[in-house]
């Protein structure tokens, strides 16, 4: 089915979260604004998110902090190691605000929702989408770019006009009576939503460069060459909606967490409690899900390069019944650990995969197993759960002995506090 909607349905706006680490950052150090900010990625490596002053001085997205040494130091630019705590539950907050205003929503990535425009009587989109920022901003200290049109794909450039066009106050309407196509001419079609690099290398050689040109293209020929995909995209870019709200996310079919090591190591003891620091991290987001795993997979690897022996090995254990406690999930994996490890070499990543999952209504109960061990389990765990909400990761953990073993936690030597979700990392004010 290629269109699901009528001439009816009310529009979509897309919200953005501006340079959202950067904003997050902001949002507890007012000295910051104005300022070039960058967020590294994982052990510090590579610059994943910009504010407009640091793009300004030619920071590229993705590259390595060592290449930028020189701008850093002559432009005083702040650094930052990713603080996901804080990004993840400035996160929820701000989709929190954004439910107030509309019943439909879809939450498309950490700092980007759908939205339907709710129909008021008498209030344009525009005043909707002002008021929507500004309680943003005020409840959570993130800027936002808001995109009204009639489509998905059309609210995604709406948004992007937002952002970058001066005048425009963070807010863009592409509305279905104006004349969009002046709009669509200023955007490269590789800049179009699921329009790949691939795609967009192929539709440059048939001299398709604009959104514009995109939106004009034969329909026969972009359904043979781009699939339905292809040609759901050139109807939004029609206006004519073939993308609706997903109110739910698809269920996902794996949960991966993963860690690459500061410095290698090779102690056995402390990559278990690694790789146990990794299955509590996945159980959690499992159980987040309302879903049991019906395996885990353990990996452990030294990377391709530096000095010493080389080894890359993984092994999944299916499980006799799905669960997600995180105790059971602990000894198998780590038991998996100990038919994997070499001794003498010296990994520099492990991790943990969950697969088969299943929403938790959908277990079995085994035969002459038993009910009410697995019900103690569920409301321990539940438990678990709420303390470390509450009071920061790890307040719970498991299997994680000596601060000795230390060693191996990622390189974050520019991190901030973790100042909503941890409380001895409240932000101070003084006086
Ligand atoms: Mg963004």
């Amino acid at each position: 089915v290629l269109f699901t909607g009528s001439e009816e349905r009310a529009p979509v706006a897309l919200v953005d979260c501006n340079n959202f680490y950067v904003s997050c950052e902001r949002a507890f150090d007012p000295s910051l604004e104005h300022r070039p900010v960058v967020v590294l990625s994982n052990n510090d490596g590579c610059v994943i998110a910009r504010s407009e002053e640091a793009k300004q001085l030619g920071i590229r997205m993705g590259a390595p902090l060592f290449t930028c040494r020189t701008v850093v130091r002559q432009h005083s630019v702040r650094v930052f190691s990713s603080n996901y705590a804080l990004y993840g539950d400035m996160s929820a907050r701000v989709m929190e605000t954004l439910g107030r205003f509309s019943p439909r929503m879809e939450e498309y990535s950490i700092d980007e929702a759908f939205l339907e425009c709710p129909r008021l009587s008498g209030a344009c989109p525009m005043d909707w989408a002002r008021r929507l920022r500004a309680q943003v901003a005020r409840c959570t200290g993130i800027p936002v770019s808001v995109g009204i049109a009639p489509t998905k794909t059309l609210a995604k450039i709406a948004a992007r006009i937002a952002k970058k066009k001066p005048g425009s106050a963070g807010v863009c309407e592409l509305a279905a009576h104006d004349d969009i196509d002046t709009a669509l001419a200023g955007v490269a079609v590789d800049a179009v939503w699921g329009i790949g690099r691939r795609y967009a290398e192929l539709l440059r050689r048939r001299g398709i460069m604009t959104a514009r040109d995109l939106k004009g293209a034969d329909d026969g020929w972009a359904r043979r060459h781009m699939t339905i995909q292809g040609l759901r995209t050139v109807m939004e870019l029609r206006g004519v909606s073939c993308l609706g709200i997903e109110d739910a996310p698809p269920a996902p079919r794996s949960i991966l967490s993963s860690r690459s090591f500061g410095s290698p190591v090779g102690d056995p003891a402390a990559l278990r409690e690694a790789l146990a620091d990794n299955i509590s991290t996945a159980a959690e987001k499992l159980r987040g899900r309302g879903m049991l795993a019906s395996a885990v997979q353990v990996f452990i690897s030294t990377g391709g390069h530096g000095p010493g022996p080389h080894h890359s090995a993984s092994l999944t254990l299916d499980l006799p019944q799905p669960i997600s406690d995180t105790r059971e999930l602990i000894r198998r994996g780590l038991a998996g650990f100990d038919r994997l490890y070499r001794a003498g070499v010296c990994y520099r990543k492990a991790g943990v995969l969950l697969s088969g999952l299943h929403k938790e209504r959908a277990r079995q109960p085994v035969l002459f197993g038993c009910r009410a061990a697995d019900e103690r389990s569920g409301r321990f765990m539940e438990a678990v759960d709420a303390i470390n909400a509450r009071w920061g990761r790890g307040a719970v953990s498991f299997a994680a002995p000596a601060q000795a073993v230390r060693a191996w936690r990622m390189r974050r030597r520019f991190m901030s506090g973790r100042y909503t979700t941890c409380w001895s990392e409240l932000p101070l004010a003084r006086a």
